[in-house]
Formats: C-alpha cells, structure tokens, sequence
C-alpha cells in the first residue's frame, strides 16, 4: 500500500508551477526551491514507506501539505545566514557581534562604489592608470601625520607584512611583557615564526628596560617590536619603554639601521586619552614620536571596516609597496571606500558621526534618560521593566580596564528564567543580544540606535502577549 502510495507524490515540476509567483515575490531563487521541495519529498518517501501517517492521502492533499509547509519556510529561504543583530551587551567593538559598524555615510559610500565603475585605479585628470592607496594616504596623512601609509585585510596581516618585508632570517627583539595572545587568534610569537623572523625576548613579563632593548641587538638584529598590550594589563610593579624612547636612544648611539616598529592594535583617532577615557595612544602620538612604523586594525577604535593600516616613514612604506605580498594582502575597493569615508569624518573634525566614537562617548545620564523614554512608551502587564545603571565595556581587545558608566533595563517575568529570557531575545525575528548580569537579563542601552530600540519595544510586547 505504501509503495504505491509514492506514485501519488506530485513531480517537481508541478510544485514549482504552482509557487512560481510566490518565488518571485519573495525573491527565491527557482533553484533553492528545487532544493528545498526534493529534501521534502525524499523525507516524505521515507515516512510513507515506515509509518502509516499518511495513508488516507491522494495527489491532491500531499500536494495541498508540501506547499503548505513550503509557505511556512519560505522566509528562511530567502534569508541569509549572515544577518544584522541587535547589540544589547553595551560592548562596542564587539569582535563576535563584527567589531565596529559603519557609519550610514561610511555604508552609503561602499554602496555607490560597490554597484557601479569607480577609479579604483585610475587617475582622473591625468586619464591613465593611478593609485589606489593615493587618498587613504592624503587622508592619513591629514588625521595622524603619517608620512606614508599602506592598507591591507587586518592588522594581523599587517604585523606578518612588516616582519616579512623587514626582518625575514634575521632577529626581532620583543619585550617579554608584550608577548600577547588577542582572541586565541593572534600571538604575536606565532606571526613572527610564519614570517620568518626569529624572535628575541627581552626584559621580564612585568619590567622591560631601554637598556634590555640596547644590550641585547647584535649584527642579525633587524627590528625591535613594541606590542601594545590591548587585552591585559599588568599592573602594579611595572616598567616599559615607548618606541619613541627607544628610537631616540639608537638614534643617540647612530644606531641608523635597526628599525622601530610599534604595533598599536587598535590606535586612535580621537583623543579617547584627552577626554579620560583610557589610555590607547593616539597614533599621530605614536608617529611623532620618532618610531619608523605604526600597525593598527581599521575596525577597532578608528570605528571603520576591517582592515589593517601600516604608516609611517616613506621610504620604508614604498618598500612594502613594491613587494610581492602587497598584492597578496590588498583590500578591496568596498573596504577602501568604506575607509575613505570614516577617515574623511576625522579629518573635517565630525568624529562625533562616527559610530564607535559616539558610543564610546556616550553619556550615562543620556542613556538613562533614553531608557525612561522608552519604559514610559510601553504598558506591559506580565513583563517587568527595571532601569539600573551598570557598566559597559569598550571590547574589541581594546581598553581592558575601562568600564563606561551606562544605563540599561532589567527585564523580569514571572514564568520566565533569565535565561529563557535570554534565548526568547536571541531568537527574535531580528536577534537580540542582551547579557546576564548577577542572574538578571540585561539590555544595555549604551549600543543600541533608535531603530533597534524599535525592535526592541516589539519584542517586549510580543512577550508580554505570548504570556497573558
Ligand atoms: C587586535 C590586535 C591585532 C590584530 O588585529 P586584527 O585587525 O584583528 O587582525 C594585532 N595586534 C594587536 C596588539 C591587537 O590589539
């Protein structure tokens, strides 16, 4: 009987007719659907030939129960797996949530470069062949006072391209203090081996002298490495050199050769330090100060798209211009109008529109009077609201120690444990993440736009409702 009843299952063919405006619509391709219905007819001949579910089926209802269930999915099937959540955590540079998110200007930009011709490459008033890096440079060159500068896919990248351009088969002195590990992913003694460059530590884990750097360099020394030490600190008895003190006492010996590199990590664009707010160096700091290269990451701090930027001294960024690995490690055009973009708001002093600095800097007093805002636009009966204050991070690896005062809502129900709450949110038609904070679910304000406050406010009330 079963097997017969396999004869009844409507072809392929005659599926697809019948949703073939419904494809359109939603905009499904044809081929994910042909997909998606032999997945289901193949599930379904394995159940017709094990249970007796459908037995009372013909032609007519197994089709009626395949587009009935296809109508149900086809809003996953459209949907892609990369897609934008609501950052609740009150963490800014959120590595797992992707780091810094663009300005609009910023994704408006890469937009328009994205979808049609641009001059990537090419010199407009000359009509011939230019640079791609040309304005980045002109830009950096105005924000921070880099001599030179050259762009590639991260800062990781960034550190292995220095160190292979540089110090391949030769010595690198680093402090033992800095020898960092960032998100499992970076370790610097890592990079340095893959790079070909022999590492040399020097000093202590807690005290590195200017003296450990000069004593220890011999004829294969090439460079030493400062590393900032973005996600830990050590704190109490402690002793580090800056790379410009290291440059100005080689430079004192006429010690011309050996090279200064300072990876910063994150960097600064905006005098984060100046306003009380940590102490990352500000690059154009770094520069000044007399170290022959800086590294930094584009979607830290700088609140850009991700990349890695090398600046400093010309003759050495040509150098890196000129070898095989730029083409290796160069970005694409979207990340470069993206950059452009956000370096462009920091040049004409509008750092404030960038979204990673604004957020940083936001007030708790602000916040606060955000979250009254919204609690006072909701009536909910089940659902309990909570304003607390609490404090937020920058993340990213960067500011460890900073904790921003911000302001936020404890949300409560009766039925629901914290963390039911917290997958209830995560798994919301737009995803929220919130945090857990001593037990409660915590939204965070500090991260969140007007408009996710929107989605925010529709998934409180469909809570509230599903409970009643
Ligand atoms: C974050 C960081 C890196 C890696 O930068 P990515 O842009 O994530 O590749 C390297 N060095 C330091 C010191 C960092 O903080």
């Amino acid at each position: 009987m079963a097997k017969e009843q396999l004869r009844l299952l409507p072809p392929i063919h005659e599926l697809l007719d019948r949703v073939s405006d419904m494809l359109r619509e939603e905009h499904v391709s044809e081929l994910r659907a042909k997909e998606w219905f032999t997945e289901e007819l193949a599930q379904l001949r394995e159940d017709l030939l094990q249970t007796t579910t459908y037995h009372t089926y013909d032609r007519k209802k197994f089709t009626d129960l395949l587009l009935a269930r296809f109508n149900e999915q086809i809003g996953k099937l459209n949907a892609y797996n990369l897609q934008s959540v609501i950052n609740a955590t009150g963490t800014v540079l959120h590595t797992n949530l992707g780091r810094a998110r663009l300005s609009k200007k910023a994704a408006d930009h890469v937009y328009e470069i994205a979808t049609s011709y641009s001059n990537l490459e090419y010199d407009l008033e000359a009509g011939k062949r230019g640079s791609r890096l040309a304005v980045i440079e002109e830009l950096l060159a105005k924000a921070s006072g880099a001599e030179a500068a050259i762009v590639v896919n991260n800062n990781a990248a960034a550190v292995y391209f220095v160190l292979s351009a540089f110090a391949k088969n030769q010595e690198v002195l680093v402090s033992r203090g800095e020898l960092v590990e960032i998100g499992g992913s970076f370790r610097v003694s890592s990079i340095m081996e893959e790079s070909g460059a022999q590492l040399k530590e020097v000093g202590t884990t807690n005290k590195t002298h200017l003296h450990d750097y000069l004593d220890n360099r011999s004829d294969q020394t090439a460079m030493i490495m400062k590393v900032h030490t973005s996600n830990f600190a050590v704190v109490g008895f402690t002793k580090s050199v800056s790379s410009g003190e290291i440059k100005t006492a080689l430079l004192d010996e006429g010690d011309t050769d050996t090279l200064v590199f300072d990876d910063l990590g994150s960097g600064s664009l905006h005098p984060f330090i100046h306003e009380g707010i940590g102490d990352e160096p500000l690059i154009s700091t770094a520069l000044k100060s007399g170290c022959d290269l800086v590294s930094f990451s584009g979607d830290k701090l700088l609140g850009g798209p991700q990349a890695g930027i090398i600046a400093g001294r010309a003759d050495l960024i040509q150098k890196l211009k000129k070898h095989q690995l730029a083409r290796v490690l160069r970005v694409d055009k979207m990340t470069l109008a993206a950059l452009e973009a956000t370096l462009t708001d920091y040049v004409y002093g509008n750092s404030e529109a960038i979204p990673t600095v604004s957020d940083i800097r936001r007030d708790k007093d602000d916040i606060m009077s955000e979250c009254s805002t919204f609690v006072s636009s909701l009536s909910l009966s089940s659902v309990q609201l909570e304003q607390v204050e609490d404090l937020s991070k920058v993340g990213g690896g960067t500011m460890p120690l900073v904790e921003l005062p911000t302001a936020g809502l404890v949300v409560k129900h009766p039925l629901l444990s914290a963390s039911r709450l917290e997958t209830y949110f995560r798994s919301f038609e737009t995803p929220i993440i919130g945090r857990i904070r001593s037990d409660m679910y915590f939204l965070d304000f500090r991260t969140l736009t007007a408009d996710d406050q929107k989605v925010v406010k529709r998934a409180l009330t469909a809570l509230d409702n599903e409970f009643l």
